[in-house]
């Protein structure tokens, strides 16, 4: 083992130490959500993962968007497998190890070359259409600064890993014609021969070092883009999984109820209930239960899972009847919000430990009561979401809070409420008088 495969060994132990921290961290902050059961019927939930996250099934809804989205997905995917084969050769100073596997190996690398080729070719197109482009859904208000610039810098990078990965090859593959030393005669070069004439006029020492300045650059640069994952919305290449896995199975449009107003509903309609009987005595060391959400911590661990996962697609906001018609609200703020608290609250525990109070909260310092009150619970954000992210539930939760801790709710809700508490129905009439319609009859 030389001085390079050494130095390779300890930046690939790095790379790996630093990306499992940063997991570590990311878990840590979804686990800060309260405690929901999504571990029932776990057949439908196979299925539903292995259509919607591997099988990009929503995806295809925007057809062009969709097939250029798989295209790069499969690509990248694919195109990695060859990493295990760059980190033996790596560790071991072997090269091109897999070649053994004679015809295979040919067949292997002439397709990750025509899908590298295909990668490079969408990143360019999906890189022109989202800033020279005039598609409403990439110039929203949350889609400007970080956002854009990491939209950019993922597309940027993708671009000149699969550059490196052809022009290494197109270098590889003069060598090997040259009989060059440890360049052994294997692969198929479709995409990267054709690159070959640019590099034709250097000396066999030239081809050499860049043939070797590319493999360090796609390797050094795939583990760095690994440690830019957990930072960018990026990570949902990872997360779309188990997100789209955990998701809800409870058909759209139908609420969760909260077991403490479910209790209390419950005994007023029961005949044989006792309105006076003593209640059971209080745990005294109970924390008292919140009604709805006010921070992130008030949120379910799937929600925040959720926050991590979103692609900042726009799919969501484009789809909904509160954005199309100017109000305030976008699904995609909601959920690029929640991920932005919920950072700062994991930053927080780093820094002052996990009971630290900074004074701040996702409602109001982050999801004003405008957009709450915008959203027409439609569903359509839930429906049009390609990793199944269900930014109503936070909505909803949010406004809860609103209501049942703070007694804040649009004038136009509060005549429905005291309706429904003096009434027993959102009508301004009483129970008594129910029967009067039919009276003359
Ligand atoms: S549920 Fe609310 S946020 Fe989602 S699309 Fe409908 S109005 Fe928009
Ligand atoms: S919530 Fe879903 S649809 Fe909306 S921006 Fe995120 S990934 Fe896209």
């Amino acid at each position: 083992m030389g001085i390079a495969n050494i130095v390779f060994l300890v930046i690939l132990i790095a790379a790996g130490g630093a990306f499992t921290y940063q997991v570590s961290k990311i878990r840590r902050n979804i686990l800060l959500g309260r405690d929901v059961d999504r571990s029932n019927r776990k057949g439908e939930r196979w299925a539903m993962m292995t259509r919607v996250a591997l099988g990009q099934s929503k995806m295809v809804t925007r057809p062009l968007a969709g097939i250029m989205h798989i295209l790069i997905y499969v690509g990248f995917v694919i195109i990695n497998i060859e990493v295990l084969e760059i980190v033996i050769d790596g560790v071991f100073g072997t090269h091109r190890i897999f070649a053994f596997l004679g015809g295979f190996y040919d067949f292997l690398i002439g397709s990750f070359e025509i899908l590298a080729f295909l990668v490079l070719f969408a990143c360019v197109v999906f890189l022109i259409r989202r800033n020279a482009g005039t598609i409403k859904r990439f110039k929203a208000r949350e889609l400007t600064s970080w956002p854009k610039n990491d939209a950019n810098i993922i597309l940027v990078v993708e671009i000149l890993l699969m550059f490196a990965f052809l022009s290494m090859n197109a270098t590889d593959y003069l060598l090997q014609e040259r009989g060059a030393d440890h360049y052994i005669v294997a692969g198929a070069y479709p995409v990267s021969s054709l690159l070959a004439p640019l590099f034709d006029g250097m000396s066999t020492e030239g081809l050499i070092m860049y043939e070797r300045g590319a493999w360090w650059f796609h390797i050094i640069g795939i583990l760095l883009f690994l440690n830019y994952l957990p930072i960018s919305k990026h990570f949902h290449i990872i997360l779309a999984f188990p997100n789209v896995f955990y998701a809800s199975l409870t058909p759209e449009g139908k609420f969760t109820n909260m077991d403490k107003v479910t209790d209390e509903v419950k005994l007023m309609m029961d005949p044989t209930a006792d309105p006076y009987a003593t209640p059971p005595p209080a745990d005294p060391d109970a924390v008292p239960e919140k009604f709805g959400a006010k921070d992130v911590q008030d949120l379910h661990w799937k929600n925040l899972m959720d926050a991590y996962s979103c692609t900042e697609c726009g799919r969501c906001t484009s789809s909904c009847p509160a954005n199309m018609t100017g109000k305030l609200l976008s699904p995609r703020k909601i959920m690029m919000d929640t991920r932005d608290r919920l950072e700062e609250v994991g930053r927080n525990i780093d820094k002052h430990g996990k009971d630290y109070d900074d004074g701040k909260s996702l409602l109001g310092d982050y999801i004003q009561e405008e957009e709450l009150w915008a959203c027409t619970t439609c569903n359509a954000c839930v429906d049009a979401c390609p990793v199944n992210i269900n930014p109503l539930e936070i909505i909803v939760d949010l406004r809860r809070y609103l209501v049942m801790e703070e007694s804040k709710s649009p004038t136009e809700l509060n005549g429905m409420f005291t309706n429904v508490e003096n009434n027993g129905a959102p009508w301004a009439f009483p129970q008594a008088d129910r029967l009067k319609w039919a009276e003359e009859l």
